[in-house]
């Protein structure tokens, strides 16, 4: 197998010059297909397509992200996250809008409170990317941010509680928020006593690591929580040397670090690629957790890989890695208290 592997995930471009903040990287994001296109130099033939797909679900790539693709090659595994295609506007039986339910869970806007002794709140429905085959590609939230009477709701539902200890800071991407707002939200969890860890769910140590900053880590570090941190990301090519620094400045900062990924055809459907973004990711400092089948979200069939295969490939990857670098392959399905795994062994 390893025999089959030259591919190195070197990093291609980088000829971007960055600018310094985050904040302003944040607000430099790609949404027009004709400058990817241009910039990356793919065939115009696709570009009336991805057009039409960006109005469905906005294209949307920050330029750290775009640094790591390479040039021409329409098969770049980080192209194909983020690249609006023709075939997202078939509709497929049984691809849905909402196909986790999740529209039907919130007992108060901006929560989800699905399993028990964790909470999920929703900061803002923005992203500093948008992976086509997210399944809040239809989210009627889109850009809303949470309002101060709506996180006082979420507050009063907690306190009232006292069998949630988790709270899951989700989005969106809930490091899109400033610090001074991250900082007014932890100071009021801080006072709800039953709460012992604090989550976040965040592509942005990923796709934009300059957010990770000294002011970020030092909030974190400063608060009574034992906190996680679950990063998203399907390839070990995403992990370029910014990517490892900001994992660092977490870590040292007291916070552990996971990955969840989904597995998408023609991303990272092979044992290949899966094997090496588990090694890639615990040098860096990472361990893997979940390995998410993929929701069947309308616009997005062609990311399908079916659970057999799935399974296969995650059986094959248990026999080449130690159990603690093979994420648990899981989906989730509405109704149920927990994720469910589809290889019972990983239990
Ligand atoms: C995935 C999810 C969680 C977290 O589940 P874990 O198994 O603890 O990672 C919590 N709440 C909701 C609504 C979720 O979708
Ligand atoms: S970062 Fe996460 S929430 Fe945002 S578009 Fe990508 S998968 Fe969806």
């Amino acid at each position: 197998m390893r025999a089959n592997f030259p591919r190195k995930y070197s990093y291609m471009n980088s000829t971007i010059k960055l600018p310094d903040s985050w904040q302003t990287l944040l607000s430099q994001t790609l949404k027009r297909p004709e400058e990817l296109f241009s910039y990356l130099q793919l065939p115009d033939s696709l570009l009336d397509d991805a057009n039409r797909a960006s109005l469905e679900f906005a294209m949307r790539v920050p330029l750290p992200w775009l640094d790591r693709i390479e040039k021409g090659n329409l098969d770049d595994p980080l192209l194909r996250q983020i690249l609006p295609l023709g075939d997202e506007l078939d509709t497929v039986p049984g691809f849905t809008n909402d196909p986790l339910e999740e529209m039907s869970s919130n007992p108060v806007e901006g929560l989800i409170h699905k399993y028990k002794g964790r909470v999920l709140v929703v900061l803002t429905g923005a992203c500093a990317i948008n992976c086509r085959y997210c399944f809040r590609r239809h989210f009627p939230y889109a850009e809303n941010r949470l309002g101060p009477e709506q996180w006082q709701k979420i507050l009063d539902y907690i306190t009232a509680d006292t069998s949630i200890t988790e709270v899951i800071f989700s989005g969106g991407d809930p490091l899109v928020s400033s610090d001074t707002r991250l900082t007014q939200l932890l100071n009021d969890l801080q006072k709800i006593p039953h709460l012992t860890r604090l989550r976040i769910h965040s592509r942005l140590p990923v796709v934009l690591p300059q957010r990770v900053t000294e002011s970020l880590t030092t909030l974190l570090s400063q608060t009574r929580f034992n906190i996680v941190t679950v990063i998203h990301s399907n390839h070990p090519q995403e992990l370029d040397p910014s990517v490892a620094k900001a994992v660092k400045q977490l870590s040292q900062a007291g916070v552990t670090v996971l990955n969840q990924a989904v597995l998408l055809r023609g991303v990272n459907d092979s044992v290949e690629v899966l094997q090496a973004l588990s090694e890639k990711l615990f040098s860096i400092g990472v361990l893997p957790y979940y390995l998410f089948t993929f929701d069947p979200v309308k616009g997005a069939a062609h990311f399908d890989v079916p659970d057999d295969e799935a399974k296969q490939i995650i059986s094959q990857l248990q026999n080449l890695l130690p159990g603690y670098l093979v994420p648990k392959l899981a989906r989730e399905i509405p109704g149920q208290g927990s994720k469910t795994l589809l290889i019972p062994n990983q239990e």
